[in-house]
């Protein structure tokens, strides 16, 4: 089920703005493979697009804003990320698209990045979940952090050293704390003297 449907028997050459909510609910199923949870702190988002038909495609623009959580990299704990993604593509009617038969030339390559933005649509509604999915997920940061200065997992108190540990030593460099080990070794290999 798509959230983000357009009709293009709607849309004329003036265009037409469409401001869609974006439900938490749809972070949950669309982004769930992209390790994205809804955020429920910062509250619904909203995908506002403007369309316009152009011959026979149709040009989508607009913007994505939304708060997610992805999984901080240090601690795996929630890291909130500030989604406001930039959309642009053109939408062609299936029919209108041909494809280079075995053995042709290939002209893709010389598409430039804005011509790769192209899209298909087939009957008349476009559903924009794709792009608007593929575009949250190419904001997102390679390294998502809960807090610039996450410290990572926290120790647990009863497995830390102490504060002072290796600070004091004896005459051997050997920590004080460790004098019984250390007689019982000396007890077992002794020093040849
Ligand atoms: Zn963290």
């Amino acid at each position: 089920m798509a959230d983000f449907v357009i009709h293009v028997n709607d849309i004329d050459v003036q265009g037409k703005q469409y401001r869609f909510p974006l439900a938490a609910s749809w972070v949950q199923t669309a982004l769930v493979d992209a390790d994205l949870r809804a955020d429920p702190e910062a509250g619904e988002g909203v995908v506002s697009v403007f369309a316009q038909r152009s011959g026979a495609d149709i040009l989508v623009t607009g913007k994505v804003e939304a708060g997610v959580l992805a999984t901080c990299i240090r601690c795996l704990e929630d890291a909130p990320i500030p989604v406001n993604a930039e959309l642009g593509s053109l939408f062609s009617s299936r029919g209108d698209v041909r494809r280079p038969a075995p053995g042709e030339e290939d002209f893709s390559e010389d598409l430039s990045p804005e011509e790769l933005a192209r899209e298909t649509f087939s009957g008349d509604e476009i559903a924009l979940d794709d792009i608007v999915r593929d575009n949250i997920i190419l904001e997102l940061p390679m390294q998502p952090l809960c807090r610039e200065d996450c410290p990572g997992i926290a120790v647990p108190e009863h497995v830390k050293p102490p504060a002072d540990f290796g600070e004091t030593k004896d005459a051997d460099g050997v920590d004080p704390r460790f004098a019984g080990l250390k007689g019982l070794a000396n007890q077992l290999s002794p020093k040849e003297e």
